[in-house]
């Protein structure tokens, strides 16, 4: 077992916005996490890289306990996190927006290691590298979050969305690009509201509704849930 969460209590004020998930990730699985907006997916995300306060239950990485490290802490153990809505730094260009990611290492020589694997996996970064990041489309934007994130050479990459507001020729290659990424060894945890496209990448997923994970199987049963596929592959 590479990270293991137990009864994981998140609030917002005094809104409580996890009710108590268990989710485990097994290392080298891309584990999907489905549900409607609001269900506490990004949330869960956030936990584990010790964005939210967490208010009960504990997120164990490996022997390590994740629940009582900080975000900068966390980053530290090889968990990066490419956000929902991009976030690039618009000012600086793609390629010192991709140093930045490695923020976690001085070695000059594993950082130009990383960027050569990036521009491998996103050529289009590449013919861009001196283009200022907010000049990017939506895509590319979406491709150098995702390479930004890896820069830090990840154990656990932590994926929000990676889909959101892409054409369909990009949700393909962005798919693609993460089942590669799974294959060079790094476990990957993605979020999505394309659940189609999800299950058919990942090993396993869960199911959330309002703060609680109410289903989780490998992903070739999911597909085949009635439950799953009425609520979130469009009926079948
Ligand atoms: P989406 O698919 O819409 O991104 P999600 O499943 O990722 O949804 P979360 O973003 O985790 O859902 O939100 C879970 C709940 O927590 C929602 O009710 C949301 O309104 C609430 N919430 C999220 N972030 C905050 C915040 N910073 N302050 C207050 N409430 C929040």
């Amino acid at each position: 077992m590479l990270l293991k969460i137990e009864n994981l209590r998140v609030n917002y004020g005094n809104v409580e916005a996890l009710h108590g998930v268990n989710l485990e990730v097994n290392e080298g699985e891309i584990v999907t996490i489905l549900g409607a907006n609001g269900a506490g997916k990004s949330t869960t995300l956030n936990a584990i890289s010790g964005l939210v306060n967490i208010t009960g239950g504990s997120i164990f990485f490996r022997d390590t306990a994740l629940h009582k490290l900080p975000a900068h802490e966390i980053v530290k153990h090889k968990i990066t996190q490419s956000p929902e809505g991009r976030r690039v730094f618009t000012t600086l260009t793609v390629q010192e927006n991709l140093i930045l990611g490695a923020f976690t290492s001085t070695n000059t020589e594993r950082i130009q290691k990383s960027l050569k694997w990036i521009y491998e996996l996103f050529p289009r970064l590449q013919e861009r590298r001196k283009q200022m990041a907010g000049t990017l489309s939506g895509g590319e934007q979406q491709m150098l979050a995702i390479g930004r994130a890896l820069m830090a050479n990840p154990k656990i990459l932590l994926l929000d969305e990676p889909s959101l507001g892409l054409a369909p020729i990009l949700v393909k290659s962005i798919f693609a690009t993460v089942k590669e990424i799974n294959k060079s060894g790094v476990t990957v945890i993605l979020v999505e509201q394309n659940a189609k496209a999800a299950l058919k990448l990942a090993h396993r997923g869960y199911v959330m509704e309002v703060g609680n994970i109410v289903l989780a199987d490998s992903a070739a049963n999911l597909l085949i849930n009635e439950q799953v596929q009425q609520a979130y592959l469009g009926g079948g």
